[in-house]
């Protein structure tokens, strides 16, 4: 019974996530469109300029939800797949790369090419959650920072350390962190850390952090070892 309620609570709180992040996508969207509507019919070249670039930054926004939401938003398939550690986290690499170099900054992976570890959960929502993390991390960071990845384990359970050389956080921005919208940056969502709270949780994993302002932070995730 216990274990059916823990599960009927996840939906619903999973449901509750998926309405406002919709809405969160479609008021920007329903936004570009207005302004565009305005621009085809705006003859002054100083205010469709403007227009324009109202549009294009409403577009963005909805572009950011996305990505900070993208796989999480089919919850329903709540499919469980071998996932092969180190292997996801090679692939999200690739996939953040380029992120990295726009602002020079270097990923370093330190992991055992012989550890083939396991572990359970749905392989994109693991992708998504380090990618939040990796993306924080680079965003933290002026130029030329080092962004470093460790993959280590204990007896039953993986850790995946993403350690940056960024500007750290007060104590109240890490006791805020994962709560929904918040956010410091100025184009930021303030959903990447509660997605990734949020996977991790279903995985029946732990994430921690360790941050000093102007030194860095460290997320650390713990996940068992699937046998
Ligand atoms: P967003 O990135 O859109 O702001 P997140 O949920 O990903 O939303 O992060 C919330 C906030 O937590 C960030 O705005 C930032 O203040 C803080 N934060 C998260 N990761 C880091 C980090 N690696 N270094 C410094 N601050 C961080
Ligand atoms: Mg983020």
């Amino acid at each position: 019974v216990l274990q059916k309620l823990v599960k009927a609570e996840k939906l619903q709180m999973v449901s509750h996530l998926a309405a406002s992040i919709s809405h969160e996508v479609r008021n920007p969207l329903t936004a570009s469109r207005g302004f565009i509507q305005m621009l085809s019919e705006e003859t002054s070249e100083q205010k469709r300029k403007q227009y324009t670039e109202i549009a294009l930054q409403e577009l963005d926004r909805a572009t950011e939800v996305i990505n900070d939401y993208l796989t999480f938003a089919k919850p329903a398939l709540d499919k469980e797949e071998k996932i092969n550690v180190a292997e996801e986290i090679q692939h999200v690499i690739n996939i953040i790369t380029p992120l990295a170099n726009m602002n020079s900054i270097r990923i370093k992976l330190s992991l055992l090419e012989d550890d083939q570890y396991v572990v359970k959960g749905e392989r994109k929502k693991f992708q998504q959650c380090l990618i939040n993390i990796l993306k924080n991390g680079i965003e933290s960071m002026e130029i030329n920072g080092k962004l470093h990845v460790i993959l280590t384990n204990n007896e039953d359970t993986i850790q995946i350390d993403i350690r940056d050389e960024g500007s750290g956080m007060t104590q109240e921005q890490i006791h805020r962190l994962g709560e929904p919208y918040f956010t410091t940056k100025e184009k930021g969502t303030g959903l990447g850390m509660m997605v990734s709270y949020s996977i991790i949780n279903q995985m029946d994993g732990q994430i921690t952090v360790v941050s000093e302002q102007g030194i860095g932070t460290c997320f650390s995730i713990k996940l068992p070892i699937y046998q």
